[in-house]
């Protein structure tokens, strides 16, 4: 144990790589077949934690995604909607356990390709992708079950575009409940994160699903909007940045497409002074912690009841003391990479903003690699609600810290945002629960909790932070007429 940090010096656990497949040049994967980019162009995808070069991926044009829609509808029309839906449940219940056999591997290239804790890609990205795709599959042939008295028709063909933080979940949410409401499917993963979805790929090949049903093509905003402006495209599903989702919206509304969006977040994990002290610092480090703050619904503003503010600061700083940063592939590494130079950039932007607006400002003190993109864990404290820091999405491992006294001070608080994704609640009292879940505007309010996602539960935001609900039937109703 050394003394400065409080902490246990582990030896390197490292996870094995030897059993990934890599190819050295992915293509596009539209209609069954991998295809070489109409342009030929390709971009490198890179290893956050290292900066060393993985794969170079496809860049599809406004032509491939012509390609890939043409044999999506193609599909659609001619196979997936004809199908039965007991056979279609066959077809998504197989690829979740093709997912499951290739789960080591998915978890590993998740790591390396995002920066990612594989303890995290490991136990919580893969197992829930997997769970997403059997809990789609036992909908599939159900659908008059979960939506009785009413005339349900699926909607024909879906586009797809996911982000970074979590490239296989995202990819889940989106393919499973599309295929279980009859639709077919182009998917772009986001440019720094496509190998899992790519391998994902392969894995629907060898699923045997029918050629067309799902395509996944690669490469930038440029292909993303291409799938957006797609005139034979019946619904948009967009996870990302809020400034792309306006985009979005803007583009798709003089249409009849469909469309979800889930977009930022900056949402109040608060804790009232009869909190379960020592879990509510756990549950305040896998809040913003986790995932290196990549997370939407990151528990990234804290709002501490004054009474106990004190104690909770002083133990969560202990606690960040602990946090193992470093290589992502460890398994005892908490904090991994953040996913690209440009993220790590801004959030570096955002840490000064937080000094210059004279906010308190505590770091932890281990060391990290020099090579790669980190951050250590940071907080904020004497943080003014008004200030950049606590109004604008970071996303990254940058927490600030307010405290309140009247419960009705802290809804004020916390809903003076342009966000509305989540919320997270500590207390002993149901009573207070209700009431702070009834009046708090944010889609998800965990209690005495934070960061605990199921596929039966739906997922969503207010305001800001879009519209539409994925996850459970919600999720389900999203993919039909
Ligand atoms: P972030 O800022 O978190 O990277 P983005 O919203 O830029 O989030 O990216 C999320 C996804 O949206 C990625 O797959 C990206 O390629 C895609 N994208 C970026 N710009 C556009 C656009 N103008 N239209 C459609 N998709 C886009």
């Amino acid at each position: 144990m050394t003394e400065s940090n409080n902490n246990w010096e582990y030896a390197p656990s490292l996870e094995g790589t030897s059993h990934i497949q890599l190819k050295e040049k992915y293509d596009l994967f539209i209609d069954g077949k991998w295809v070489k980019p109409s342009n030929n162009r390709y971009f490198d995808t890179i290893n956050p934690s290292n900066e060393e070069k993985l794969a170079e991926i496809a860049w599809a044009s406004d032509a491939d995604v012509d390609l890939a829609v043409k044999a999506a509808r193609k599909a659609y029309v001619e196979v997936w909607s004809k199908m039965k839906a007991s056979e279609r449940a066959k077809y998504i219940f197989r690829i979740a356990r093709l997912m499951q056999e290739h789960a080591r591997e998915l978890a590993v290239i998740e790591t390396l390709d995002g920066g990612k804790p594989i303890r995290e890609s490991r136990d919580i990205d893969v197992p829930l992708a997997c769970n997403h795709f059997f809990y789609y599959a036992g909908w599939a042939d159900k659908l008059q079950d979960a939506f009785p008295n009413r005339m349900i028709q699926s909607l024909g063909v879906a586009g797809q575009i996911i982000p970074w933080n979590f490239p296989l979940l995202m990819a889940a949410w989106k393919i499973a409940p599309a295929l279980a409401a009859g639709n077919t499917v182009v998917l772009k993963p986001a440019e720094t994160t496509s190998l899992t979805a790519l391998k994902l790929a392969e894995i629907i090949e060898q699923s045997g699903l029918p050629a067309g049903v799902v395509n996944i093509i690669t490469g930038h905003g440029d292909t993303g909007a291409a799938i957006v402006n797609h005139p034979d495209i019946d619904k948009i599903a967009f996870t990302g940045s809020t400034a792309v989702g306006k985009l979005i919206q803007k583009s798709v509304i003089v249409t009849a497409k469909r469309v979800s969006l889930e977009l930022g977040g900056k949402s109040a994990n608060i804790i009232l002074e009869d909190a379960p002290i020592d879990q509510a610092v756990e549950g305040i480090v896998n809040g913003i912690f986790f995932n290196q703050g990549h997370v939407c619904c990151a528990g990234s503003r804290l709002y501490v009841q004054e009474s106990i503010a004190e104690e909770v600061v002083r133990k969560l700083k202990q606690r960040m003391q602990s946090l193992y940063v470093g290589n992502p592939l460890d398994k005892n590494t908490d904090v991994g990479a953040i996913n690209s130079k440009e993220q790590l950039s801004t959030i570096e932007k955002y840490i000064n903003i937080g000094i210059n607006e004279g906010a308190d400002m505590f770091q932890v003190e281990c060391e990290i690699p020099s090579k790669g993109f980190y951050c250590r864990p940071t907080i904020f404290t004497n943080v003014a609600q008004s200030s950049v820091i606590s109004q604008e999405e970071i996303f990254g491992p940058v927490l600030t810290i307010q405290t309140f006294r009247t419960i009705d001070e802290v809804i004020q608080k916390a809903n003076n945002s342009p966000y509305g994704l989540a919320a997270g609640v500590w207390t002993d009292k149901g009573s207070r629960i209700f009431n702070l879940t009834s009046k708090l505007r944010a889609g998800v309010i965990w209690a005495n909790t934070y960061n605990k996602f199921d596929p039966a539960s739906p997922f969503g935001g207010y305001k800001e932070s879009g519209f539409g609900r994925e996850g459970g039937l919600h999720g389900l109703e999203a993919y039909l007429k």
